[in-house]
């Protein structure tokens, strides 16, 4: 089988799907990889590793595509590389699928097997493939140093001889993954740190890392589904949070948001007027901005000063920040991906229909799209 690692739009994306180390795996496995040349330019992976791992530059972009039995990439692909895929090539990456449908029925039709990694199960059989973790995780960690390189203000409490510095402090809204993971290094540098999540499971773990969970009645269940994730609230459930939320924001230094509801539109939980009343020189930093946003006024990859001068940061993609380690992380996903499913013996990709993680995952098969959320849409 023939593997081929695109490039991906460079304005966007500093990350790649194949690291020299996952090129290598993948010739063990048999594969006979290709790479786009300066694949991992941005994420500090030269050409010459991914040469000396066993694989090869693909000068021309079509013509690797035209050839390629797997396609491994960061984001979905252009609509004008759909049709030259191979029919029966199988296709892998973020594809975005409840915002594209138009490119769903394009695989659909160029008759590819494609598979999103947003839907791959959070399972214990399929944690060495969850791309959302590794790429969660790493920005929930970017987005407390973003947030504090533009604090005019120290994380952590100093006794000097010249006074007391007092710890800032951090309010982080959502502990999901991205969200734990702002906690502990929000802890590591020293801050007070408060947080809050609709999924009452989650107080533990928030405590567990040295953070305070601010306790919000919102009335009514606001359990989690059998996915693990949150339920979306009714608007007055949001209200009663936002109520909750608003003396926290107001004396935080610095505010992370990572609420999302899988598969919708993030609430918007932080409002204008609460951003009026935090202290000038404070910093927010929405990572639900890519699904919409919980911050009002964020704007995607771009810094907002309100009125009274809090800093907005719409961040997107903060995983992109530390490129080399998200491309590690993505790139050994994929690889579990294409392990899990592979066949030793015909040294091919055996793709089971009755395999709960390619139920979860794949969208599209042989011209249709065969995933049941969206297929649904599409008919
Ligand atoms: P996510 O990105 O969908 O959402 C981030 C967080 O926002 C979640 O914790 C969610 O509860 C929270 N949230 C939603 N609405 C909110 C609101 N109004 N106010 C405050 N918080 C709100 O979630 P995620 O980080 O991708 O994690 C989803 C689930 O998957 C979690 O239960 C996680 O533990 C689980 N998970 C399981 C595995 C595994 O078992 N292998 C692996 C990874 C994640």
């Amino acid at each position: 089988m023939l593997c081929y690692a695109p490039a991906e739009d460079s304005s966007l994306e500093p990350r790649a799907a194949l690291t020299p180390a996952t090129a290598e795996a993948l010739k063990k496995l048999g594969l006979d990889v290709r790479f786009a040349p300066c694949l991992g330019l941005a994420s500090g992976y030269p050409d010459a590793a991914y040469v000396a791992a066993g694989a090869t530059p693909a000068p021309v972009h079509a013509t690797a595509l035209v050839e390629a039995d797997l396609v491994l990439r960061v984001r979905k692909p252009p609509l004008a590389d759909v049709a030259c895929l191979k029919p029966g090539s199988v296709q892998i990456g973020f594809l975005d699928p409840f915002n594209e449908s138009d490119l769903l029925a394009r695989l659909a039709a160029a008759g590819v097997a494609a598979a999103s990694l947003e839907m791959i199960p959070r399972t214990t059989l399929a944690q060495k493939m969850d791309a959302l973790s590794s790429q969660a995780s790493l920005a929930g960690y970017a987005a407390v140093l973003q947030a504090a390189a533009r604090l005019r203000r120290a994380l952590p409490m100093m006794m000097t001889p010249a006074g007391t510095i007092l710890p800032a402090r951090v309010f982080i809204l959502g502990a999901g993954v991205a969200g734990l993971q702002a906690i502990a290094t929000a802890r590591r540098l020293g801050a007070r740190v408060e947080a809050f999540d609709t999924r009452p499971v989650v107080e533990e773990q928030v405590k567990s890392l040295g953070a305070k969970f601010v306790k919000i009645d919102l009335g009514g269940d606001t359990g989690q589904t059998a996915g693990g994730y949150a339920q979306a609230l009714t608007p007055e459930q949001v209200a009663r949070q936002q109520a909750g939320m608003a003396k926290v924001c107001a004396q935080s230094d610095i505010v992370i948001t990572t609420a999302k509801v899988f598969g919708r539109r993030a609430p918007r939980l932080v409002t204008g007027e609460m951003l009026a009343g935090m202290q000038p020189g404070s910093v927010v930093v929405d990572l639900a901005i890519d699904s919409g946003g919980n911050v009002e006024g964020s704007v995607p990859g771009r810094d907002v000063v309100t009125p009274n001068g809090v800093t907005i940061l719409g961040a997107s993609n903060l995983e992109g920040t530390v490129a080399y380690h998200a491309t590690q992380v993505l790139a050994a996903n994929l690889l579990a991906w294409v392990t899990h499913f592979w066949n030793a013996e015909t040294k091919t990709l055996r793709l089971n229909p009755d395999d709960e993680i390619l139920k979860g995952c794949l969208l599209t098969r042989d011209g249709a799209i065969v995933h049941p959320q969206f297929a649904a849409k599409s008919a």
